[in-house]
């Protein structure tokens, strides 16, 4: 079913959450551990991140440093096909832009549409670790928006190579994202909603924002886009706080900021069994006021661990 749909269709705050594939080497089954605690709460559809390259240096003989680029987490594809037919789930796959060039993009999107996977959520992706900016593949796509007009040229039968026989169109429904407390590389709001509008006028549907610890931003934000003219549903993204380090790691990562009441609490938390059981009730407390805005769905950031999840979910769903 069209994501856009679900959330027609719904008659509450949906469910859905983001896995991340396994590292490379582990089985399937670890993906499927963290489904299984979350199937009760009935998920209206799965997210599956994609995971470009990085470069990794091993220690080689005599001090030397070997440089090798490795893709961690492969697969997005493949658990995307594994879960929808597992659990008759509806899977979003995510598409980035680093890493690939079109032809790639392409041949992954028809992969996609032969399984019978239609929703995507479409991203620049992450600069590579070892980079200060972002850098695009030779004949790769720089911006999201690019890659949004990519799959939308292939509903409309529109190929790279143009001369090819047969022009079956594809039918994905795409989302984007969003930044409530801005893009870290955005000079400003104004600009980086300016971009958004961009994505939505190519034909993004909905969009999926980064994680925000204050309701007010995200709230703030719905405010900003509609007066930008961003009429799409917009899903809140959640993650919860499970360690004291990452009070200083998710701002300097997602350019967010957490509220000085979460920071305090977090501080004076002794091990990190304290700091979940905080970020269970700090989330559970966000997840019901929008719920009680009547957001369309709550997107939870797994990050490889349901458990969390479980417990914010048994209080609001
Ligand atoms: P874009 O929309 O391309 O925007 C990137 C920056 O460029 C912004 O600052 C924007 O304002 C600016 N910009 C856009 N267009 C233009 C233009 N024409 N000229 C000048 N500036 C422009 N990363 C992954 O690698 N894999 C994932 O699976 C993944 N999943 C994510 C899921 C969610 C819900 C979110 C919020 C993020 C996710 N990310 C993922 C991270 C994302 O890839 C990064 O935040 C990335 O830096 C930006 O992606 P984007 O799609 O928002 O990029």
């Amino acid at each position: 079913m069209k994501v856009t749909d679900c959330f027609k269709q719904a008659d509450k705050t949906l469910f859905t959450f983001e896995l991340l594939p396994p590292l490379k080497g582990d089985n399937i089954e670890s993906i499927y551990n963290i489904i299984e605690p979350l199937l009760e709460f009935n998920p209206a559809y799965i997210n599956v991140t994609y995971h470009r390259e990085e470069v990794v240096y091993k220690t080689r003989e005599a001090g030397l440093l070997e440089k090798k680029i490795v893709r961690k987490r492969p697969g997005t594809v493949g658990i995307t096909a594994a879960i929808k037919f597992k659990y008759k789930i509806e899977v979003i796959p995510h598409i980035i832009c680093g890493g690939f060039n079109r032809e790639e993009t392409e041949n992954a999107l028809i992969d996609l549409h032969f399984l019978g996977i239609h929703n995507l959520l479409v991203l620049r992706g992450d600069t590579m670790k070892s980079e200060r900016y972002f850098i695009p593949e030779p004949d790769g796509h720089k911006y999201a928006l690019d890659l949004v007009k990519q799959v939308l040229e292939m509903n409309h039968g529109k190929y790279i190579d143009e001369e090819i026989e047969n022009n079956a169109p594809t039918n994905f429904t795409v989302g984007v994202a969003g930044y409530p407390e801005k893009h870290i590389e955005s000079p400003n709001l104004e600009s980086d909603l300016f971009y958004l509008k961009q994505k939505v006028d190519a034909g993004a549907e909905y969009i999926v924002t980064q994680m925000f610890f204050d309701n007010s931003r995200y709230f703030r934000f719905v405010r900003q886009c509609r007066e930008a003219g961003i009429h799409v549903p917009i899903i809140p993204g959640l993650k919860l706080i499970t360690t004291k380090k990452q009070l200083s790691i998710l701002p300097q990562t997602f350019n967010i900021d957490l509220p000085n009441e979460l920071a305090k609490e977090v501080s004076k938390c002794n091990t990190n069994s304290e700091v979940q059981q905080l970020g269970v009730e700090w989330a559970t407390a966000q997840a019901k006021e929008l719920i009680d805005h009547g957001v369309p769905a709550l997107h939870f950031f797994t990050m490889g661990k349901s458990d969390n999840v479980r417990k914010v979910c048994e209080s609001v769903f």
